[in-house]
């Protein structure tokens, strides 16, 4: 029986993993679940789950929940409780799914505490890969990703040896703009930005999508999860998503991880690893004629994948100068108060105005992140 932890647990990655979790009871447990204001879902999730903890991060909505808990299940307050949750001798796993850089301290956290962290929080490497997989390994602590793109990776490279490889191919399915002009793109709203063609996501993730920005972090975060040189990362748009990612080797075959579109098999799979269980999804079926199409992604109209891949090579505090810096961004695009093309522009000015620490401890990139946030926000109208 495996112990599990979901951060984030009412979020879009949390709810796929309560299901894994539900479908396996015989091999998984929740002993935490851990959630921001969401205190009515979290209270549904503890009734069906029977965590040993649940915890709200929000005192407000603690105080709110503190009758709502099942018997059994104890509720704890704040990144304290989360923390104390994480810390228990019981814990093997946890479930990194918080959205964004709130993610850092529960993730930092669990390495700390020698736990197997499933990492859905992209940011927890964008902004402190260096710090996190530097401590992991000092502590033989797995990092296993859950992002669909890093999961295909880390399942690719299970057909050679670190020293066969000589390339990762992140695919992109180039989100709702892909084949829009400059124009078009200038004039996105909210609602469009947010219908994405192939994944059902939460609302960051899916604006960062259109922008292109989540492809940036994921280049970030591939090349410390795995280690590899930046320029040995190649991003291509496959726009049915359904390869996930590829990995060449350096007898110039190339390894592809197939599927449906659905987070449940990269979670399921963090969490069962290094064991695969049945029923995550439904495979993909090649009983009927389909197209897989596959083109170079097109960083004038995408400037943030560029600004990515720069973010990458620079290494150190740029990763959370670019984070944070397109944080403020979506946020202001998602309240209608600067417009789309905005995003990409003030993270490259933010970038630009920042001078960058190589090798930073986590208070250094704690004060990037703040700094980005504040000149970000004095960059855009108030
Ligand atoms: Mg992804």
């Amino acid at each position: 029986m495996k112990n599990i932890v979901l951060l984030g647990s009412t979020g879009s990655i949390g709810r796929s993993a309560a299901d894994v979790i539900a479908r396996h009871a015989d091999r998984f447990r929740a002993f935490g679940l851990v959630a921001r204001t969401s205190w009515r879902e979290l209270a549904a999730q503890a009734e069906r789950l029977r965590p040993r903890y649940c915890a709200l991060t929000d005192e407000a909505a603690w105080r709110e929940a503190r009758s709502a808990m099942p018997a059994g299940t104890e509720l704890l307050c704040g990144l304290d409780g989360v923390k104390e949750i994480i810390a228990r001798a019981e814990v093997e796993v946890v479930l990194a799914g918080i959205t964004g850089a709130a993610g850092l301290p529960t993730s930092l956290h669990a390495v700390e505490c020698g736990k197997t962290l499933a990492l859905a929080n992209k940011e927890s490497l964008v902004m402190a890969g260096c710090v996190i997989m530097r401590l992991a390994a000092s502590r033989g602590v797995a990092i296993l990703p859950v992002d669909s793109e890093h999961s295909a990776i880390f399942q690719c490279l299970r057909s050679g040896r670190a020293a066969e490889v000589r390339k990762l191919i992140l695919t992109a399915s180039g989100g709702p703009f892909l084949n829009r002009s400059a124009a078009e793109i200038a004039a996105a709203t909210p609602d469009q930005a947010l219908k994405h063609p192939t994944w059902n996501m939460g609302a960051k993730i899916t604006i960062d999508s259109a922008t292109l920005f989540n492809k940036a972090l994921e280049v970030i975060e591939a090349r410390w999860l795995f280690g590899v040189d930046v320029d040995r990362i190649q991003v291509v748009v496959h726009p049915q998503s359904i390869i996930h990612s590829m990995v060449e080797f350096i007898d110039g075959s190339t390894i592809a991880q197939l599927g449906r579109p659905d987070m449940k098999v990269p979670i399921q799979l963090a969490l069962s690893y290094p064991e695969r269980l049945e029923g995550a999804a439904e495979p993909y079926r090649f009983d009927e004629p389909r197209t897989f199409t596959f083109s170079p992604p097109d960083l004038v109209r995408f400037p943030g994948l560029r600004l990515g891949f720069e973010a990458a090579r620079a290494g150190g505090t740029a990763g959370a100068v670019l984070n944070a810096a397109n944080e403020v961004a979506v946020e202001r695009f998602l309240k209608r108060e600067i417009p789309f093309p905005r995003i990409a522009a003030v993270v490259e000015e933010v970038l630009g105005r920042h001078t960058l620490i190589p090798t930073p401890d986590v208070p250094a990139i704690l004060d990037a992140d703040r700094w980005a946030r504040e000149e970000t926000a004095r960059c855009l109208p108030r």
